[in-house]
């Protein structure tokens, strides 16, 4: 008789369970800020000066004193010309100097006027067809950042824009976390490369390895250095092998497949021999049969993380997406790995709610609404393809059209 079996570990709780085994990588590392996309920040980036530097002009046009044109026609001579990357002198009385967009602004000059507001009425001077405001156009010394303020913080993940940003306050290098060494492993006798044997050929039972592809591109989007070990045979001793060798060398071992109930699964097994099985099993759709643990060198003290992903394409994808991307983006010293939620309306139903916490493949559609997928099998990658993100529907919980439905976008758990 079997015993009673325990509740499923919820989401929340394993994912909590996971980010507290986490230890943030110590190793940094010095780096171009041309090659720092996708790269977490591992000290404060502080501004050595005010960006912009001076006050500057945000227009083409005139740079003079409001107090010299109390009225709209006031014709002023242009006593100087600052091109951007050039500086002026102080501005005389009843005076304009000729600015262009960039250039600072000369010390006396209160405001600019742009040139489409102007008139030059012959050489040498201007009207001026417009009352001006004090400061008008001129763009603020610090305005964008300050002298010694903190521009970007350790933890933090860099984008483009913040690279911008590092580059603008005067860094050409950057120290950022090293990348987290990752081996990937797909289990499973039925799985053949694509390219070695054409459609045609394939024999019965043979199905490509697709799995690999997805966990290879998310792992690099994500800063990992991958070692891809490609495909482990259905069979003990080969798994075992393959572990144990991955552990030497690597931050986390990563499977796909293998990781069920049955006798040709082989890696939790192989996971309890070689260290410890912390988690298995999730009350989750798909993915429920979800492993984490450690991989011992030396003993629990020197370990390396095992994450044991489910075969089922669409299992493999979203575990991935939701436990070993925050996993990752935590072992990198990012502080918030939450992914942003939207409440959108479905325009769909689901007339059966599933026991277990359910992650529905949809597309935001033009009406601002979410389509459903129609087959929400673990097998369909298609249902992923098709998507551009997940619909978080709680245990037991029936969706009717116009529901408002939490929405979590591929795009917020791919990077
Ligand atoms: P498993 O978790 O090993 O029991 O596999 C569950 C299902 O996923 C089986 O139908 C496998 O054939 C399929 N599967 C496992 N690994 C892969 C993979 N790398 N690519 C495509 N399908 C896979
Ligand atoms: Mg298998």
């Amino acid at each position: 008789m079997n015993a009673p079996r325990a509740p499923l570990k919820s989401l929340d709780e394993a994912l909590a369970a996971l980010l507290a085994h986490a230890t943030p990588l110590a190793g940094t590392q010095t780096v171009s800020t041309f090659d720092a996309d996708g790269r977490v920040l591992a000290q404060d980036l502080v501004s050595a000066l005010h960006v912009p530097p001076q006050d500057n002009s945000a227009m083409d046009g005139y740079a003079l004193r409001c107090a010299d044109v109390p009225a709209a026609g006031t014709v002023l001579q242009v006593t100087q010309r600052i091109p951007a990357g050039h500086h002026g002198h102080a501005l005389e009385p009843q005076a304009a100097a000729r600015i262009f967009t960039g250039a600072p602004v000369p010390p006396g000059a209160d405001a600019i006027v742009m040139q489409e507001d102007c008139e030059v009425v012959e050489e040498g001077s201007v009207r001026v067809n417009t009352v001006p405001r004090s400061g008008q156009w001129i763009r603020r010394a610090g305005e964008d950042v300050t002298r010694g303020a903190v521009v970007l913080a350790r933890g933090q993940r860099l984008g483009p824009a913040a690279l911008g940003m590092a580059a603008g306050i005067g860094l050409s290098q950057l120290t950022v976390v090293r990348r987290p060494r990752v081996a990937l492993f797909s289990t499973g006798d039925e799985l053949v490369m694509p390219g070695e044997v054409p459609p045609e050929q394939m024999a019965p039972g043979a199905i490509y390895n697709s799995n690999r592809f997805f966990l290879r591109a998310l792992l690099q989007r994500l800063g990992c250095e991958v070692t891809d070990y490609g495909i482990v045979p259905d069979q003990r001793e080969a798994t075992l092998q393959a572990l144990q060798g991955a552990a030497q060398n690597h931050d986390l071992v990563l499977t796909s497949g293998g990781v069920s109930v049955g006798e040709e699964d082989h890696i939790k097994p192989s996971v309890q021999q070689l260290g410890e099985l912390d988690l298995w099993q999730i009350s989750m759709k798909p993915g429920k049969p979800f492993a984490y643990g450690k991989l011992y060198r030396g003993g629990p003290q020197d370990a390396c993380h095992f994450a044991g992903l489910p075969g089922n394409p669409v299992s493999s994808y979203v575990t991935f997406m939701l436990l070993v991307r925050p996993f990752l983006l935590r072992l990198q010293g990012v502080a918030d790995v939450t992914p942003v939620r939207m409440a959108l309306p479905a325009h769909f139903d689901l007339p059966r709610g599933d026991k277990r916490r359910e992650f529905l493949r949809v597309r935001r559609n033009a009406a601002g609404g979410l389509d459903l997928f129609p087959n929400q099998s673990s097998g369909v990658l298609t249902s992923a393809a098709w998507g551009d993100g997940l619909v978080d529907n709680p245990a037991n919980t029936t969706i009717a059209q116009g529901d408002i439905v939490q929405f979590i976008s591929f795009a917020e758990l791919m990077g």
